[in-house]
């Protein structure tokens, strides 16, 4: 079609100016009638795909998504843009269902969202519909090679028999090359055609961090974030719940979510991080799923997660709006320890280990992060990518072959019978219960590393198991053991080479009770209130109303007019007409009460130098304890002077100087600046009698 007809629809329907990659394309496969699968990343914007040809096609198009929750918000968010749009699902009671069907019958949707476990039951329904497309979400679900097999979308494959003719198009988020394939033959597409879109987020940052004090660091970082949603995903139930519990204690809203809570609870938890009432979420991999939020503005990997397949999947969650949004892992050693165990005990141990392997390489990575990720997805990139951490910070390398050396024979001086912490103490000579109970103190090279502090130290020994010259017995308590590698630095004289510790971890004594930063006064911050407000009036979720986007450009360009308000990306005729006039009116508010607080500040700041002035402080004790220069002192009297105080001008300029400012003023034809003057009198008239000068000509003109 068209590309100019298909970019108005997308500007009228859903407010956007363009397409994102690859929807174009794909909506273009599927008006002609051809099956298609589309590959994008979350948050590629995979809805407008099917959405925008529903629009456009005569019929019904049928949405299977294996998540009742998320049905409900892209109802919603379609219905904010005019889009009529419903559900049938068991949420729902059989008159309700019955309702829908019924209007479905008589063609007053344009798009019905079905869970595959109702096809069956619909499949009479089907029968009296005219239906023009069909759209598979998580189509991965289908296959048993992807991870996230759902038996309910086996069905799926007599779709295609059962509507030959009917286009089908296949979403899902999942690159992985077998299950692609096993898509396509699963639900037996014919000659389909396939887009994926690029993997890379640009908008997520990527830090790792060491987990030392890790819920401090979290505080941190949240504190500086006043009303930005995050979600902190943990690995085990009982971190989720102590973690929330301490973010509480410093005043964040928090909330755990896991699998093992009741069910209304967790709906509840859902609903309220969805509706901006609940800042954090501290979850475990149970959450995300279902949720099509917008504005999470940070996702926390507390612990490392299992593989690079569910780590992207779930910082992915962050940013879906394009804006910015930050991405931090903590890695510890006993995260590691406690996932090669799992992986070990479980099925397919092999290639679960290998996995996290892939991932423990991502998090101890020393070039460009991103490149690392995308490689995993298949995609080759040659710049480095400048939002890592290591792009930002790149590591630099240093000879660490005495420091190795000094490790490695504390090692052996300790028989490779004592784990990291004790070889940390024994090399910085604590003096504890237990390197006395064992007398280590007795020992050669005992206090040989006193210099370097234990985070230092840490962070060295993890990089020498990561060189291969030491390993942990995993199974032996932890215990440090040598490889044969080690002999070579220890006699045969190889060099080492180690990175500098760049991350300060802060201080156990400089921690101070940490504040929780006040929002800002802002345009933003005045919109987002709004949104929020009408979100509750409306019982939507906020980013439905608006995305983040959204309000951002709305406070650059502050549209005051329509017309100006239907430029903003996102807003569409709909919403122009549904929430334009509120939002144009509190930019409007916003302007006007920005311009009289700088008027009342302006005045105060006048009536302070008057004060003392009027008490007879110098101008330049004024100037000093006031703490501005000479020249705006100086200003003040002369605008105070000028706005009819009684302040004596001859203080400041003579009558004669007056006169010739007059005569100035005529030549120069009357300039706006005072530079003008200055050079005028070629510098020999300061610039305080100039002000003051003019401030006189000008009440005497009045
Ligand atoms: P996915 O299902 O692929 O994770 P969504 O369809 O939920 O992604 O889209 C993610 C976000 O991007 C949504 O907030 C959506 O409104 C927005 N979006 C989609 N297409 C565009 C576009 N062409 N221009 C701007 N924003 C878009
Ligand atoms: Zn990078």
């Amino acid at each position: 079609m068209n590309s100019e007809i298909l970019h108005a629809r997308l500007k009228e329907n859903f407010g956007f100016e363009k397409f994102r990659p690859n929807q174009e394309n794909i909506i273009n496969t599927i008006l002609s009638g051809q099956d298609t699968l589309a590959i994008m990343p979350t948050g590629g914007g995979k809805s407008i795909c099917f959405q925008l040809p529903a629009l456009i096609l005569p019929g019904i198009t049928i949405v299977i998504s294996p998540l009742i929750a998320l049905m409900k918000d892209q109802v919603d968010s379609l219905k904010t843009n005019g889009i009529s749009a419903c559900y049938i699902n068991s949420s729902q009671s059989a008159e309700e269902q019955q309702f829908y069907i019924d209007n479905l019958k008589s063609n007053n949707f344009k798009l019905v969202y079905i869970a595959p476990e109702s096809l069956s039951y619909l499949d009479v329904v089907f029968n009296e519909l005219t239906i023009s497309l069909i759209a598979i979400d998580e189509a991965h679900c289908i296959s048993s090679w992807g991870h996230d097999f759902r038996p309910a979308y086996t069905n799926l494959g007599y779709l295609k028999n059962r509507f030959p003719s009917t286009p089908i198009l296949a979403l899902t988020a999942t690159a992985d090359k077998a299950t692609r394939t096993d898509i396509t033959k699963q639900l037996n597409l014919k000659n389909s055609k396939s887009f994926i879109a690029s993997f890379d987020r640009k908008n997520l940052s990527l830090e790792v961090r060491p987990a030392l004090d890790r819920v401090k660091q979290i505080i941190d970082f949240v504190a500086n974030k006043p009303n930005e949603s995050g979600i902190i995903y943990c690995l085990s139930r009982k971190t989720t719940e102590e973690l929330a519990e301490k973010l509480k204690k410093n005043g964040i809203t928090a909330k755990a979510y896991h699998a093992g809570l009741d069910n209304k609870i967790r709906a509840k938890t859902q609903d309220e991080f969805i509706n901006d009432d609940c800042q954090v979420i501290c979850a475990t991999i149970a959450f995300g799923m279902g949720i099509d939020k917008s504005n999470v503005r940070w996702v926390i990997h507390y612990n490392l997660p299992k593989n690079i397949e569910g780590y992207y999947q779930e910082i992915g969650r962050a940013g879906r709006d394009g804006l910015p949004a930050e991405t931090v892992l903590f890695e510890s050693y006993a995260d590691v320890i406690q996932l090669q165990k799992f992986a070990s005990e479980g099925l397919n141990s092999d290639v679960q280990l290998a996995k996290l392997e892939r991932m423990k390489q991502y998090a101890d990575a020393l070039s460009c992060r991103r490149k690392i990720l995308l490689s995993y997805f298949g995609e080759l990139v040659t710049e480095d990518c400048g939002n890592c951490d290591i792009c930002k910070n790149p590591p630099t390398f240093f000879d660490g072959t005495i420091l190795a050396q000094k490790a490695l024979s504390a090692i052996t001086r300790l028989k490779e019978s004592e784990p990291l912490a004790v070889i940390i103490d024994f090399l910085r000579g604590s003096k504890n219960a237990y390197i006395y109970e064992k007398k280590y103190q007795e020992l050669k090279t005992y206090g040989i590393g006193a210099d370097i502090s234990w985070y230092d130290w840490n962070q060295y020994l993890i990089q020498l198991i990561n060189l291969g010259y030491c390993e942990i017995a995993f199974h032996q308590h932890h215990r440090i053991l040598l490889t044969t590698f080690a002999k070579k630095v220890l006699f045969e004289g190889e060099k080492v080479k180690l990175t500098t510790v760049v991350k300060k971890v802060v201080d156990k004594k400089e921690i101070k009770e940490t504040k929780i930063k006040p929002a800002a006064n802002s345009l933003f911050e005045t919109l987002r209130k709004l949104r929020y407000e009408i979100s509750k009036e409306d019982d939507v979720p906020a980013y439905v109303i608006f995305s983040d986007a959204a309000l951002r450009q709305m406070e650059t360009i502050r549209p005051m007019s329509e017309e100006e308000f239907l430029a903003i990306d996102g807003v569409g005729k709909a919403k122009l007409e549904k929430y334009g006039a509120e939002f144009i009116n509190a930019i409007i508010a916003f302007q006007k009460n920005k311009k009289t607080n700088t008027k009342t500040k302006k005045e105060s700041t006048y009536k302070a130098t008057l004060e003392l002035f009027q008490n007879g402080v110098s101008v330049e004790e004024i100037a000093e304890k006031r703490n501005l220069s000479l020249s705006t002192v100086i200003s003040h009297l002369a605008k105070l002077y000028l706005d009819g105080v009684d302040i004596d001008a001859g203080q400041f300029v003579s009558d004669e100087e007056v006169s010739l400012l007059g005569k100035a003023q005529i030549d120069l034809e009357n300039p706006n600046a005072l530079k003008p003057y200055f050079d005028y009198f070629e510098e020999k008239m300061g610039y305080e009698k100039i002000r003051f000068g003019l401030a006189v000509l000008e009440r005497n003109k009045q």
